[in-house]
């Protein structure tokens, strides 16, 4: 410790256990949905392997599309508790094809359970779930969603699509923390989920049943981080006085200044617009030029700028636009120092252009 004086968070208050239902009402209310939300102490990925080993059994076939590591972990996750399950693995860094998850339902008929993840950071793209989940509601399978990502970026109407479970985190287009995750569960997933087992385990949403839901929604069993809590309670302050729909769309706005700049310092783009997450934009490198080398040249700190991660990785440099991101400012730094990049890498763009047509998006509102 340097500084004696800086001590930021002494001694956190203890987090009421009158307000732990409050937060998932209000989660519930943005994911605008009716189902029971649970509050999960840990970063998403814990509310994910959650989810898996709480819905995969022997006897369980499922359908888990991969359009990330993610994704991947997901399947695995369902084998391990399992269940039989077919990955639907999308080409490299692109969305996944609603026929290819047809196919793959026609391919394993009585598939009980369809997963994927709603919008990728890793490599901007954006799932169509509209038409995943109507493959999914046809077939009468469990549907679970990873919006860990989408949620706040993208819209996310959980009972209109018929989500049976869907994850979320406070630490992407929130701009949260990531200690703390919910994960809302339909009665039908309810009905399916495995029972409690014979001694109790972070990874059962049937314990989570029991232990808080079932007895009022007071205290979370366990010792709760205070900390943490109050960042979430925090972050969702700041969503309500935003307002879920005006989040959404200063993301979708930051996306659209974002990509109009790369058009215009005449880069291409590696999905097309329908096809991106309104969270990074992902710019493809010619084929001879590799991301990690060019995001190297950044001239300001890493995270706005960088390589894919995952499938295609070196492929595309990602710009990053979320969260407190998804500003105009921070557009507009992005884009230069993107510029600056690829000119110190030997590919021409032309840093003046992309922040007038940027701005201009940006002024347009
Ligand atoms: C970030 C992310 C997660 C997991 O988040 P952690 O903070 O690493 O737990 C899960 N799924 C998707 C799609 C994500 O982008």
């Amino acid at each position: 410790m340097t500084d004696p004086a800086w001590f930021p968070l002494p001694d956190a208050p203890l987090y009421p256990a009158t307000r732990y239902a409050c937060l998932a009402d209000r989660i519930a209310g943005f994911m605008d949905t009716a189902n029971d939300v649970l509050l999960i102490q840990g970063e998403a990925v814990v509310a994910l392997e959650a989810a898996a080993s709480s819905l995969g059994r022997p006897g369980l076939r499922a359908i888990n599309v991969v359009t990330s590591l993610y994704g991947a972990w997901f399947g695995d996750w369902l084998r391990r508790a399992g269940a039989t399950v077919t990955d639907v693995v999308a080409s490299p860094g692109l969305p996944v094809r609603p026929d290819a998850v047809a196919r793959a339902f026609r391919a394993a008929p009585g598939a009980g359970l369809l997963s994927f993840v709603h919008a990728e950071s890793a490599t901007g793209i954006l799932n169509p779930i509209s038409e995943i989940m109507e493959i999914a509601r046809a077939a009468g399978a469990l549907s679970v969603v990873d919006a860990v990502a989408s949620f706040g970026g993208h819209p996310l109407h959980v009972d209109t699509l018929g989500i049976d479970v869907a994850v979320i985190g406070p630490q992407k287009a929130l701009g949260g923390q990531a200690g703390v995750s919910a994960v809302s569960v339909s009665p039908r997933a309810w009905a399916a989920m495995n029972p409690p087992g014979s001694a109790p385990s972070i990874l059962s949403l049937a314990d989570q049943r029991e232990s808080w839901l079932r007895t009022g929604r007071g205290a979370l069993p366990g010792t709760p981080s205070a900390l943490e809590f109050h960042a979430l309670e925090a972050a969702l302050a700041r969503v309500a006085a935003e307002g879920m729909d005006a989040l959404v769309a200063r993301h979708s706005r930051a996306a659209r200044a974002m990509r109009t700049g790369v058009l215009a310092m005449e880069q291409k783009l590696w999905v097309p617009a329908e096809s991106a997450s309104s969270l990074v934009t992902a710019l493809a490198l010619p084929e001879s030029v590799y991301a990690t080398a060019v995001a190297a040249h950044a001239p300001f700190p890493a995270a706005m700028i960088a390589p894919g991660v995952g499938p295609a990785a070196e492929r595309l440099l990602r710009l990053n636009h979320t969260g407190p991101r998804a500003a105009a400012a921070s557009v507009l730094v992005t884009l230069s120092a993107a510029a600056a990049a690829l000119n110190a890498s030997g590919i021409a763009a032309d840093g003046g252009s992309a922040l007038a047509a940027a701005g201009a998006v940006l002024a347009a509102g």
